[in-house]
């Protein structure tokens, strides 16, 4: 038995390289040590999403730049969280053994309240145990996280602490497997590469488009004529250099400094590496693609998986709880 790893992404539709290199290709690698879950957490994503018209579409639009950049079903289990309804059973048992006072004090649902001050609603503020209950369902033993979602780990921790004291020790209490997620930064240069700001490159994009995309990105603003040296420290075309151009970044860096290189061929170069580096994933993509029931296959398999290991450990909490046992179907 191989430890397992959970890991959950609200589908956010079609993937960006800020998605990749924040999360998928940890994924892909994980997959050679662990026994890994990767869920589509559409219920998390509800807590915040009024206009739901696009979310299946999402839903399908993520799992097939998941499974084109290598998640591969034949060793990982790869579902939709709302297919395994058993989580909602386990969020409301830990929601009696989650003190109130522990919620309202989460960070990030201090946060969602500035950000969402018309829409707080209960699923924020139990967005932390429904959080747990992903990962604890499955029990888990690892999940990847930055060191922002350290906090909820901890939660996580707790509840299943208290859940095994009050009852019966069912849950293990998962460990956190820090990994340095590298701030991807949009091509306006100033955020984070995100969808909802329009500044991102996606995985699936065209040759032309990621060369359309990469020629409007914001580079040094003290490089104003061709002949001043450049700071590559300050230009995120240089940061991505980094991910995608590794045998070239020190050339790159001299060339800029010494005005050697223009931004405008920096940028065309950064492309062509980019196209270069994602040409396979988007060839997979496009013969997935092709198949029309490819990806209810591979989650339908999944969530059918999920659901044999959810369900067991369901009853051995409903046990632990002393709820009467289900009757037989
Ligand atoms: S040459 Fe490249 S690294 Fe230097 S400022 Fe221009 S885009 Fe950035």
């Amino acid at each position: 038995m191989r430890p397992r790893v959970f890991s959950g992404a609200r589908p956010t539709g079609k993937q960006h390289i800020g998605n990749y290199l924040g999360a998928i290709q940890n994924y892909v690698s994980l997959q050679a040590e662990y026994d890994c879950i990767y869920c589509v957490v559409d219920l998390h994503a509800l807590t915040t999403l009024t206009d739901t018209g696009n979310l299946r579409e999402n839903i399908r639009e993520m799992a097939l730049d998941w499974l084109a950049a290598g998640l591969d079903p034949e060793r990982s289990i790869i579902f939709v969280q709302s297919h395994v309804p058993e989580v909602t059973e386990l969020h409301l048992l830990f929601s009696m053994v989650t003190p109130m006072g522990r919620l309202v004090r989460v960070p990030t649902f201090k946060e969602k309240v500035r950000q969402h001050p018309d829409n707080v609603n209960y699923g924020l503020l139990g967005y932390p145990v429904l959080q747990a209950a992903d990962i604890l369902l499955y029990k888990a033993t690892i999940v990847p996280v930055g060191e922002d979602q350290l906090s909820h780990l901890e939660l996580t921790r707790e509840i299943a602490r208290r859940f095994n004291n009050i009852y019966a020790p069912v849950f293990p209490e998962p460990q956190a497997q820090l990994t340095s997620f590298p701030l991807v930064l949009g091509i306006d240069g100033r955020q984070k590469m995100s969808k909802s700001l329009d500044n991102h490159i996606e995985l699936s994009a065209t040759a032309a488009e990621t060369q359309k995309r990469a020629a409007a990105m914001a580079t040094d603003p003290a490089r104003v004529r061709r002949t001043d040296p450049g700071h590559p420290e300050v230009c995120n075309v240089f940061r991505l250099h980094g991910f995608y151009s590794q045998d070239r970044v020190k050339q790159i860096e001299e060339d800029c400094r010494g005005a050697a290189i223009g931004c405008v061929e920096c940028k065309r170069l950064l492309a062509n590496n980019l196209n270069a580096s994602l040409a396979p994933l988007r060839e997979r993509r496009v013969q997935f693609a092709a198949k029309p029931s490819l990806v209810d296959d591979v989650l339908f398999d999944g969530a059918r998986r999920a659901r044999a290991i959810a369900r067991q450990t369901i009853a051995e909490a409903r046990d632990a709880v002393n709820l009467p046992p289900m009757p037989p179907c």
